[in-house]
């Protein structure tokens, strides 16, 4: 195990926009391989690592609710894309030589594993990567809660939210010239500027928990494997004063 590690055991959030690439649409393979990449890399490090991918990138349940499906229908919808993308990313992964499991939170005996938590932390103690897949199995929530959830079952010391940018921003900074980034902020701070980092019920379980969320860019190379030794470019969340 690296010595210089700052987390020994993460989750990492991966939302399905992050798997699509330039496209409008679905998963870009190439996409898929290069976040595969930066995994094994934090992987190599010793680092015991799990998983909660999005599904945005196929299928949204508030779309779905926004043309006239009954939003639980559609949330259910939303659950079984982001175990197509667990797939992609599993597949990937052990092209690479890396021992997986996938746990889904809605039973497909077929294809995976159904989410038993203690189960799931065996395979983290061997350091079998561990994807967790339909979000948290219940309508109405979203895969970045499930990710606060799945990090407090794990006692995970990190929860790592991969985004497009290198922290938070008071304002989308692709967008607004100018727009400041934060090196650290309270839980408290971003429910109550509503900085749309993540969920306010995900901010609320990682704040009851006590897990730092790290907000980073997962774009920039080798950019995961600073942030678990604490180097890089990050926002730090987590309970000041
Ligand atoms: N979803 C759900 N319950 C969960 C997690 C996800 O109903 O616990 C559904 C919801 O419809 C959501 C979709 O799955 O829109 C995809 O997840 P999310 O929007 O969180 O993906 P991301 O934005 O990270 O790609």
């Amino acid at each position: 195990m690296s010595a210089d590690l700052r987390y020994r055991r993460v989750l990492l959030k991966l939302s399905g926009e992050a798997l699509m690439g330039n496209r409008e649409y679905g998963l870009d393979p190439l996409m898929v391989a290069r976040l595969a990449g930066e995994i094994e890399a934090v992987h190599a490090l010793g680092v015991e690592l799990c998983l909660v991918l999005g599904g945005g990138n196929i299928f949204r349940g508030v779309s779905g609710a926004a043309k006239g499906m009954e939003r639980a229908s559609a949330d259910y919808m939303g659950m079984l894309a982001t175990v197509i993308n667990a797939l992609a990313m599993q597949n990937e992964l052990e092209r690479r030589g890396l021992v997986t499991r996938l746990q889904s939170a809605i039973s497909m005996q077929a294809i995976c594993e159904p989410y038993i938590r203690r189960r799931a932390l065996r395979h983290l103690e061997k350091k079998r990567i561990v994807i967790f897949a339909a979000g948290t199995g219940n309508p109405f929530f979203t895969t970045d809660t499930a990710a606060a959830l799945r990090a407090s079952e794990m006692g995970c010391d990190a929860l790592l939210k991969a985004t497009k940018v290198d922290g938070v921003y008071d304002a989308d900074p692709n967008r607004v010239p100018g727009a400041q980034r934060f090196e650290r902020l309270d839980y408290l701070e971003v429910l109550s500027r509503d900085l749309q980092v993540m969920d306010a019920s995900a901010v609320a379980l990682a704040r009851e928990n006590r897990i730092p969320i790290l907000v980073f860019s997962i774009f920039e190379h080798g950019g995961f494997a600073d942030v678990v030794r604490g180097r890089g470019r990050f926002t730090l969340i987590d309970e000041q004063g």
